[in-house]
């Protein structure tokens, strides 16, 4: 029998603001344990917490950019649970009115794009870490750091309308493309900033009632969650025709043996004994809010993409490379600004330039969007040929001079002067009659040899496309 597999994730993002969701502490990652903190994040009794503005702003862009709606007025939630790195013995966090409501972001699956359903954003806080040791003499301790207790979380719940592990995967970038761009979370998933939970159960094909779910807890990589799945899938397919049911619990994922893993029962609801903040008033947004926050979204990855393609002209290899990383698409923006051809801006920005902020670091680029769009005016005008154009662009790059000036002082100015250029090249046919008459005879290929001799007597100065000119004007002769 054929299976769907039915997804659904909970994709936690970690909100770049200095301070934390109910403190003033700092929320720096990898501090010494314990340093970021104070009494509110502490959990100490008769202190009370106070709403960071940032993080509200921050979640309605996020609404905003995944065309949920905006809720007038939503309200914290204490979540109850014991747990040593849990302080207060409750997280806040928002349950029956969460902030932000029924929206969808469009995800690039194989043959076009899909359009998955975001049930629910809201806000809350992190809890403290626990890190377990054990000594030389066998004794065993635990530690707790509370320095990422209170840090702000968004946390993304989709609707179940993911059906693979493939899809899954495009979202969770999709989701990661979003906020990044939005500049409301750096998105890096080895420190944990964005994680997600995978719920998951199969049913036959063509059957229109979900099968029983298991929740995945924690993944925090694009390749960890794919295999996840895939192995839980099967694993789900293989209790089924064995004849068993599936149990509703939550799994983990051991990335060494690839495998999941049971960890407990699945908690509901009640369980938590969710009830209403008393320390903090319901939360009301109103339409000037709302505003200022969509004002403040800029243009997203996939809208970018679009446009490259479309306005742009360029390839959608080109665009995806591009707007891998929003610093280098504004820089590549720039160039274009400048006034530089846009598709020679993409090379230009995807060949040396990110080659060089790849092996020398981004901080160590000097060069400017306008000494870019200069270099390539230059080879246009075929003053420098393309390769004196990159030695140029690296010297620059490194030290931010004046492009003109480092041509000059390295003589790299391309050699044009037409009856210079013919003299090389009857030298070097008359040092190479026998390849001269190959041509002659028909083989095409000959030529490329010649200029590069021709190149290579005039030290790479000469212009390669009159090189070629001047050749075949000869040798028909
Ligand atoms: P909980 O709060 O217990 O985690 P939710 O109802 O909020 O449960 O659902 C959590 C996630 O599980 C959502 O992303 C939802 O899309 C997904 N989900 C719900 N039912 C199923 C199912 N039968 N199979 C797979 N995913 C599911
Ligand atoms: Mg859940
Ligand atoms: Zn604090």
């Amino acid at each position: 029998m054929d299976y769907t597999a039915v997804i659904g994730l909970e994709v936690h993002a970690q909100l770049r603001t200095k301070s934390k969701l109910f403190c003033g502490c700092s929320t720096e990652f990898g501090g010494s344990p314990n340093r970021n903190t104070c009494p509110v994040c502490l959990g100490m009794p008769g202190v009370l917490p106070v709403l960071n503005r940032r993080v509200v702003e921050y979640t309605v862009m996020m609404g905003l950019a995944t065309h949920c709606r905006i809720a007038e007025e939503s309200v914290f939630a204490r979540k109850n649970y014991f747990y040593p790195d849990l302080p207060k013995g409750y997280q806040i966090s928002q349950y029956e009115k969460p902030v932000c409501e029924d929206g969808w972001i469009e995800v690039p699956v194989r043959g076009g794009v899909k359009r998955i359903g975001i049930t629910r954003i809201h806000m809350e806080e992190d809890a403290g870490k626990l890190v377990h040791e054990s000594g030389f003499d066998m004794s065993r301790a635990s530690f707790v750091d509370f320095n990422r207790a209170c840090v702000p979380l968004i946390e993304i719940v989709s609707e179940p309308d993911i059906r693979s592990p493939e899809e899954a995967r495009s979202y969770m970038q999709t989701l990661r493309d979003i906020v990044v761009y939005l500049g409301i979370c750096d998105g890096n998933m080895e420190e944990g900033s964005l994680r997600c939970d995978a719920n998951i159960s199969v049913m036959p094909k063509g059957a229109d009632t979900f099968g029983t779910r298991t929740e995945i807890k924690n993944m925090n990589s694009f390749r960890f969650l794919h295999q996840a799945l895939e192995y839980e899938i099967d694993r789900q397919i293989e209790v089924v025709e064995g004849g068993g049911r599936v149990v509703q619990e939550t799994r983990l994922f051991d990335s060494d043996r690839g495998v999941t893993v049971s960890m407990r029962g699945k908690e509901e609801a009640h369980d938590y004994r969710y009830f209403p903040e008393p320390d903090l008033v319901p939360l009301r947004i109103d339409g000037d809010w709302i505003s200022r926050a969509r004002e403040n979204i800029p243009e997203l990855r996939s809208e970018k993409i679009h446009r490259y393609i479309t306005d742009l002209d360029l390839p959608a290899y080109d665009a995806e490379v591009l707007t891998g990383d929003r610093a280098i698409a504004d820089f590549f923006e720039a160039v274009v600004e400048a006034g530089a051809h846009p598709k020679a801006a993409s090379n230009w920005v995807m060949g040396e330039f990110i080659r060089l902020v790849k092996d020398r670091g981004p901080e160590a680029g000097r060069i400017s969007p306008v000494q870019v769009a200069r270099i390539i005016a230059l080879v246009d005008s075929q003053t420098i040929s393309t390769s004196a154009a990159k030695e140029v662009f690296e010297e620059i790059f490194e030290t931010g001079r004046d492009p003109e000036r480092v041509i000059e002082e390295k003589g790299l100015t391309q050699v044009s002067d037409e009856g210079a250029l013919r003299e090389e090249v009857r030298k070097v046919l008359e040092d190479h009659p026998d390849e001269a008459a190959q041509f002659r005879a028909g083989k095409e290929k000959i030529l490329g040899f010649l200029v590069g001799r021709v190149m290579k007597a005039t030290k790479g100065k000469a212009n390669p496309k009159m090189v070629n000119e001047i050749l075949r004007d000869l040798l028909s002769k």
